[in-house]
């Protein structure tokens, strides 16, 4: 394995490197690195987020840069405000022990004035906004005609939000002679034009497959009435207790309708979307991060530059309608090598786009169908079951013991615990009894190969019998390692146990019923790490919820409402109160004081 020191880097450079805890380089630092520190090369790179990619040209740029001279040197290019500050912090980060060196980020929604100040005082490395770029340009307020580098970061992203003009115009205010790295996780036709029109002859670096979603994501699809596509989004929020998600809706406003609703429904959710001003949508993505919010409506545009590492589940309200906006949108989960799920809420008109989608990411969709009510309560018990178990029990209930013995006395443990789950499970079923099930059928009628997943889709249900084990995510298992530990340890074959869903405590799959009686009389007395493994029938077969990668921790808020009309999901009392703060600042309610009439370069 290569190491830090061996690809040229200096020693200001390697200490950084330390402190930040990198112990080797990544793939795309290990190609890029050596290549951009030899020669001056124009650079082609395709690598996602997440791939250390600002590492593999913010080293080399601060390496080659003369620090003693106060020339702005340096040029970095990125989509949005936050992913412009990410960038700076992190080139900051990385030139902490090189003096002299300073890094000024330019981007809209912020005071010009203050940016210009900073320019002034001397920056070799700007980082900007295209908008905000050109604005300073256009104002004699930055000079970059005397640059060596550039850097495109997230191209086809910047492209994608129509960046184009303002990059050409920016690129036409410096030398002819700067080398050019630009850096996209795919290449569309117009990243190609910028490069083969901007750049000389670039060398050209891959990390990963070329135009494909990562592979750590799985992409399912539900078939659903246009009706019931609200509906829908909150049965696949139902049966993923621990989700944390982006959701994306086509425009600002149907973004806004949906993040409202979840809201009045009692889920934590909030909106994200140009009409907000830049201090909601702030306030919005920080308590995101915290996860008081658990669901992110969002538009493309707003969403862009999102850096969250564990969002579980990207949900497509609607498709959008270009298809490599879908894979931006995929990209958002399955980061930081963690297994994701993107799901697809698409009526049979739109059905055709599957197979587009699937052409442009390489990989199979799975057709999967909206839980059932029965299958929601069934999740949100053995859930409501397992956070009883996992509470940690607070001291200062102890006072009130005597009383509350009093109170119950008489009532048997059976009795005792049929109740307290009954307390959170009755709204599930009451709401769920009264409704019906929402599921269209998939007429795609393909019979080409699929993803091994989706093979209990298609096989008689009859013949196929679910499973709840009592391992999931907490256990350190995701779908993928659980279903190869499954068949490792059955010594099953590679398409014997599918419909993986993993929970945080516990877990559901399904087998052919020929493999029922091996698997239970197996897991009859077998242990791992010396605790019991159980297994049992479940009593639905279909487990169509969609696996749930979760995340550690827990307490994200919901709101307190009573929500006798709706399913919703068990909460705990102490994580009521952030959900009604997050319902009050995010619920976007409060919109008359954004900007509407802002122009783009006020937000980007
Ligand atoms: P990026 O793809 O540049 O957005 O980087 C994603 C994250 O990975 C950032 O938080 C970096 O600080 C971190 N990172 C970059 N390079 C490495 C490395 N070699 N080892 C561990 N973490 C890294």
């Amino acid at each position: 394995m290569t190491k830090f020191e061996e690809l040229g880097l200096s020693q200001p450079l390697l200490d950084a490197v330390k402190d930040m805890g990198f112990e080797t380089p990544s793939e795309v630092q290990e190609k890029a690195i050596p290549l951009l520190l030899e020669s001056e090369i124009d650079l082609v790179a395709l690598a996602q987020t997440g791939t250390g990619k600002t590492a593999a040209f913010g080293f080399p740029l601060i390496q080659k840069l003369d620090s003693a001279s106060r020339t702005t040197q340096g040029l970095i290019l990125s989509p949005t405000r936050e992913l412009c500050l990410q960038i700076t912090n992190e080139i900051q980060a990385y030139s902490k022990y090189v003096k002299g060196l300073n890094t000024v980020a330019i981007y809209g929604g912020a005071s010009i004035t203050d940016q210009a100040r900073q320019i002034k005082r001397g920056a070799q490395i700007v980082v900007a906004t295209p908008g905000r770029m050109k604005d300073m340009i256009s104002r004699g307020l930055v000079d970059i005609t005397k640059i060596d580098y550039c850097i495109l970061d997230e191209a086809d992203e910047m492209l994608n939000m129509g960046f184009f003009e303002d990059i050409k115009d920016i690129l036409s205010n410096t030398p002819k002679d700067k080398s050019t790295w630009l850096f996209s996780a795919t290449m569309p036709r117009e990243v190609a034009t910028i490069a083969k029109k901007f750049m000389n002859n670039p060398t050209e670096i891959t990390v990963g497959a070329k135009n494909a979603g990562t592979s750590t994501v799985q992409h399912e699809y539900y078939v659903v009435g246009g009706r019931d596509r609200y509906p829908a989004l909150k049965r696949l929020a139902d049966a993923n207790p621990d989700i944390f998600s982006v959701v994306f809706c086509r425009t600002k406003r149907d973004t806004q309708r949906v993040a409202e609703k979840l809201i009045e429904d009692g889920y934590s959710a909030g909106a994200l979307h140009g009409d907000l001003s830049q201090n909601q949508r702030d306030l919005v993505m920080n308590s995101f991060r915290k996860k008081q919010i658990q669901m992110l409506v969002a538009t493309d545009v707003a969403a862009r530059g999102i850096d969250v590492d564990d969002i579980t589940h990207v949900i497509n309200y609607q498709l959008p309608d270009e298809i490599e906006t879908y894979t931006h949108r995929s990209g958002r989960t399955g980061r930081a090598g963690k297994s994701g799920i993107s799901m697809v809420i698409i009526t049979r008109s739109e059905m055709r786009k599957i197979n587009a989608m699937e052409k442009k990411i390489q990989q199979a969709f799975l057709s999967k169908k909206i839980p059932t009510g029965i299958e929601i309560c069934e999740i949100q018990l053995y859930h409501l079951a397992n956070k009883i178990k996992d509470t940690k029990i607070n001291k200062d209930v102890e006072n009130y013991l005597p009383a509350i013995n009093d109170v119950l006395e008489g009532i048997d443990r059976d009795e005792l615990i049929k109740k307290i789950v009954s307390v959170e499970f009755t709204r599930f079923s009451n709401y769920y009894n009264k409704t019906k099930d929402i599921s269209s059928s998939d007429d795609r009628g393909r019979d080409r190969e699929r993803g091994d997943r989706d093979r209990g889709e298609n096989a008689p249900s009859n013949g196929s019998v679910r499973y709840f084990i009592n391992v999931g995510e907490k256990d350190g298992y995701d779908w993928m390692s659980l279903k190869d530990f499954l068949r490792d340890t059955l010594s099953l074959g590679k398409d014997d146990v599918y419909k993986v869903d993993t929970k945080d405590s516990f877990s559901f799959f399904n087998t052919e019923a020929e493999h029922t009686e091996q698997i239970l009389s197996f897991f009859t007395d077998f242990k791992l790490e010396g605790r019991f493994i159980n297994v049992e029938v479940s009593k639905n077969p279909g487990g169509s919820g969609g696996g749930n990668r979760g995340r550690s921790g827990g307490g994200r808020g919901r709101s307190d409402r009573d929500s006798s009309d709706r399913g919703g999901r068990s909460r705990s009392r102490d994580n009521n109160r952030s959900s009604s703060r997050g319902k009050s600042s995010h619920s976007g309610k409060r919109r008359s004081g954004s900007s509407s009439s802002k122009s783009r370069s006020d937000f980007f």
